[in-house]
């Protein structure tokens, strides 16, 4: 595995030999992974890769079978590291008979808010997403869409330091996908946290994300600041008949440092 960088910065994510296996299935293998404080950290990989379980146990909603986790040094799961997440699940599910407005003031109040500081942010959190004409709605009756801002709308609610976001983008229409990266961008640029964000489309990621890690078979390929990971990789992506400059090196796209580290790992 390449690790560029990462010691460098205060690190607030820190697995250690994390170990998922479903019977004799091994979905994550040993990951030492790395997230720095105020990163927005893309978490890349092919369907079944193990990125769903990593960030499941980083919130603590599943055990590892082995090693450990932990976010600002408090192993995830506890009450501790729970107050320093949001965690937006890639498939967020509602129970029926509760509307979208009493959902994230009650997500509010747990988290610790009065009831009327509570109330005001559930409604800044709909409008920003659009939801505000659709509070009223059990939210079980949501679309796939809906469902997803506000699984996304109720890990912001209290601000947390780290932010696990698993694919949030899938379902979202055009417009919201902007404003969300808008968003994310502030979050992390602005308000220094951090973000830990799962997607396929790498395109999309390209444009908020400052470090990166690359996940297969449950294992980490390669993680660290992408500028550094482009350094490094320009010397395998460009052949020497290509002059190296550094508008080649920016170039250097997540599509490619991922392919490039897809097709090492087959040799
Ligand atoms: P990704 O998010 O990268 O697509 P996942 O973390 O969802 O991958 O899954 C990693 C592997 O673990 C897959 O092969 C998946 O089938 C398996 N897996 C995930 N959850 C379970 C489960 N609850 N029981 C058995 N196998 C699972």
């Amino acid at each position: 595995m390449i690790k560029i960088n990462i010691q460098r910065d205060e690190i607030i994510i820190k697995t250690e030999k994390l170990t998922k296996i479903y019977g004799s299935y091994c979905a994550v293998n040993n990951m030492e992974l790395i997230v720095t404080r105020g990163a927005i950290h893309a978490f890349i990989g092919p369907n079944g890769a193990g990125k769903s379980t990593t960030i499941k146990m980083l919130a603590g909603a599943i055990r590892p079978t082995k090693g450990s986790a932990c976010i600002g040094g408090k192993q995830a799961g506890s009450i501790a590291a729970g107050k320093l997440i949001g965690y937006a699940p890639e498939n967020p599910r509602f129970n029926k008979g509760v509307t979208a407005y009493r959902y994230l003031i009650y997500m509010s109040m747990l988290c610790g808010e009065g009831y009327c500081n509570a109330k005001r942010k559930a409604a800044e959190m709909l409008d920003f997403f659009g939801l505000t004409r659709y509070a009223p709605w059990d939210a079980f009756k949501f679309s796939a869409g809906m469902r997803k801002k506000l699984s996304i709308a109720q890990a912001l609610i209290h601000s947390p330091e780290v932010l696990l976001l698993d694919e949030p983008t899938a379902n979202l229409d055009p417009d919201s996908r902007i404003e969300l990266f808008g968003y994310l961008r502030d979050y992390a640029g602005k308000k220094g946290k951090t973000i830990l964000i799962s997607s396929h489309v790498l395109a999309e990621l390209e444009h908020i994300a400052d470090h990166m890690s690359i996940i297969n078979k449950g294992e980490l390929l390669l993680q660290g600041e992408i500028n550094e990971i482009r350094g490094y990789m320009s010397k395998k992506i460009y052949s020497e008949e290509i002059p190296l400059t550094s508008k080649s090196i920016t170039e250097i796209s997540l599509e490619d440092i991922y392919s490039t580290a897809m097709n090492e790992e087959k040799l």
